[in-house]
C-alpha cells in the first residue's frame, strides 16, 4: 500500500508543480521559509502518518535525536490547537519527501468543497499573493504586472484524499487526526 501511496504522491507533486508554476508571479516560497510549519494543526491521515514515520525511522541518528527532542517538548508542553511541527529542524523539513499532503499544498489559493476560497495566511506576512492583495478588504484585487491571474485550485484535503482517489490508486487513507495526536499515541 505504501508503494501505491508514494505513486499517488508523485502524481500529486506533478500536478502541484504545474499549479505553483502557473502562479509563479505571486509565490514567494523558498528554502528556509517555514512559516507554514510553525503554527498549524497539521491534519494527517493514517496512511500519510505511516509514510512519514517510515521516513523518520530512516533518519540518521543525530537528526532523529533532534526530532525526538522536539516531539518530547511538544508532548510535554501544555499546548493549544496550533503548534510548531516537530519535524522542522533548522527551518527545514527533516522528512521532506514524506511530508503530509497538507504540507505540499500550502501556499496556493484554494477552495473547499463548498466553494469557499482560502488565501494562504502568509499573505499577511507580505509573502504569497501579497502583490495582489488588499489588506483593508482582505481580498485579492489585481492581476500580476504581467497579466497573470491569481487562480484558486481545488486542493482541499477532502478532495485530495477522496474515495475517488482511493479507488484510482488502490489505497486507503484511514482515520484523520492532527499530527500531534498520532505522535501522542506512538510516543507516550
Ligand atoms: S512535516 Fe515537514 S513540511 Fe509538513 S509541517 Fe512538518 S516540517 Fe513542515
Amino acid at each position: 500500500m505504501i508503494t501505491r501511496f508514494r505513486e499517488y504522491l508523485k502524481f500529486l507533486d506533478k500536478e502541484l508543480y504545474k499549479m505553483f508554476d502557473a502562479q509563479k508571479p505571486f509565490i514567494k516560497c523558498k528554502e528556509g521559509c517555514a512559516y507554514c510549519c510553525k503554527d498549524g494543526e497539521y491534519p494527517v491521515s493514517e496512511l500519510e502518518y505511516v509514510n512519514m514515520m517510515f521516513y523518520y525511522n530512516e533518519l540518521e541518528d543525530s537528526l532523529k535525536d533532534r526530532v525526538n527532542e522536539n516531539i518530547k517538548n511538544l508532548l510535554e508542553k501544555s499546548r493549544g490547537k496550533m503548534y510548531e511541527c516537530p519535524f522542522l529542524i533548522d527551518n527545514k523539513c527533516s522528512i521532506y519527501p514524506a511530508r503530509a499532503i497538507i504540507c505540499r499544498t500550502f501556499g496556493l489559493i484554494s477552495y473547499d468543497d463548498k466553494g469557499k476560497k482560502r488565501i494562504p495566511f502568509c499573505v499577511d506576512l507580505d509573502l504569497n499573493y501579497s502583490v495582489v492583495y488588499d489588506k483593508n478588504t482582505h481580498m485579492i484585487t489585481r492581476s500580476a504586472e504581467d497579466g497573470t491571474e491569481p487562480v484558486s485550485y481545488n486542493i482541499d484535503r477532502k478532495f485530495l484524499r477522496s474515495n475517488k482517489i482511493e479507488k484510482e490508486f488502490n489505497i486507503f487513507f484511514g482515520e484523520d487526526k492532527p499530527l500531534v495526536e498520532w505522535l501522542e499515541e506512538e510516543f507516550t
